[in-house]
């Protein structure tokens, strides 16, 4: 199987009043170009940090990480958002949309930063938006949705720039049945389609049931 990241002896260290508190302790993990994976553990055993880490979105304090190849920990801070910008989605375990944008524009706004035009920016963002059933509700504003809806304008805006790599952090969390459903449907066609990488952490037995392989997390 050819693999799209591959993560050696990742470690992650926070400061604190007293000491420090390791959240991440020499993970090493290889995910498939095709392959779904879901990471499970308790509340506080670093699967925040170990995400944030894999999509580079922060710097490990030790180990080495690589995407296709390339090795993220030598990229100036540029290439590395332009590459992350290309190649990873990220849904984020807090609610991350900007206040002041509708659905639409919210789900677009990746590859307007990225420089895309503004047609085919919106043309990907609409076809998301609906893809996710979210037809009707493009002008809606963040504090107009609910948090089920809202869940699905994040993973729109996470699939912009269609992904090699789609990383999510419990996604189905604080969810009602009918909106875990319908992310877990999504999931599921994704996941048979086979043409991307998903790495999930979550608590919902129902998501990890998809995945190809669970990974847990332990203190
Ligand atoms: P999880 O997602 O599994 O709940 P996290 O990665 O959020 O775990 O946190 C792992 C550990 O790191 C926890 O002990 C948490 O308190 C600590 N931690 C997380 N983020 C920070 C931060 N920015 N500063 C200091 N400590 C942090
Ligand atoms: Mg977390």
């Amino acid at each position: 199987m050819s693999v799209i990241l591959r993560a050696h002896n990742l470690s992650r260290v926070y400061p604190a009043r007293r000491g420090s508190v390791t959240a991440v302790d020499g993970v090493s993990l290889e995910i498939g170009r095709t392959e779904f994976v879901a990471v499970c553990g308790r509340s506080g055993s670093g699967k925040s940090t170990l995400m944030a880490l894999l999509g580079a979105l922060a710097r490990p304090n030790d180990g080495s990480l690589e995407l296709e190849g390339t090795d993220l920990l030598k990229l100036s801070r540029r290439e590395l958002s332009r590459l992350r910008a290309k190649r990873i989605g990220f849904l984020l375990q807090t609610n991350s949309l900007l206040p002041g944008l509708t659905a639409l524009d919210n789900a677009a706004l990746p590859g307007i930063l990225a420089g895309d035009s503004h047609g085919q920016s919106y043309d990907r963002a609409r076809h998301w938006l609906s893809r996710l059933g979210m037809d009707g509700r493009w002008d809606a504003f963040p504090q107009e949705l609910s948090g089920g809806q809202q869940r699905r304008v994040a993973l729109a805006r996470a699939l912009q720039h269609s992904p090699a790599l789609l990383l999510l952090d419990e996604p189905t969390s604080n969810l009602d049945p009918r909106a875990e459903e319908e992310i877990l449907n999504l999931l599921r066609e994704f996941r048979d389609e086979r043409r991307i990488a998903i790495l999930a952490v979550t608590h919902s037995d129902n998501l990890a049931s998809l995945a190809d392989r669970v990974l847990q997390m332990s203190f």
